[in-house]
């Protein structure tokens, strides 16, 4: 085991199914100002419905079904992503199944905390860690 230092500015990634926009968003807008606190990466759709509803930027990858989430994934894998919120549909299949299954579990190898749903970012961003920089064990690499 090794480790790598999360910064106290985080590097949050955001990635919500179509019928988890909507939750997605709201969350966003309810912690907008402590958001603009840190830099926000996300897939392609939830990136463009965030930055058209709020004044928060994200940097922008492909749409997750063509590759967005695989690109979250590589982020990762190089330590440029700290936190992930991913609200994945749990009611409906999704086309790129295989590659959800990947994000997820490149977040946990790569000890992120991951958020699939609305109180556990609202527990992640509560944390007095959000603002301190914070050293997290990951293999040796
Ligand atoms: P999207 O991708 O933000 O481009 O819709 C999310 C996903 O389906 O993984």
């Amino acid at each position: 085991m090794t480790h790598i230092e999360s910064p106290a500015k985080k590097r949050i990634a955001m990635v919500a199914h179509d019928n988890m926009k909507g939750e997605m968003l709201g969350w966003a807008k309810e912690h907008e100002e402590a958001l603009k606190q840190h830099v926000l990466i996300a897939t392609g759709s939830t990136g463009k419905l965030i930055a058209d509803n709020t004044g928060l930027t994200l940097e922008r990858m492909r749409s997750g079904p063509l590759g967005g989430d695989q690109q979250i994934g590589a982020k990762i894998s190089d330590g440029g992503v700290d936190i992930l919120l991913f609200f994945w549909d749990p009611l409906e299949p999704q086309p790129h199944d295989p590659d959800i299954r990947a994000l997820l579990r490149i977040a946990v190898v790569w000890n992120i905390p991951v958020a699939c749903n609305r109180a556990s970012a609202d527990f992640i961003l509560s944390s007095p860690l959000i603002q301190t920089s914070y050293k997290r064990r990951v293999p040796k690499y």
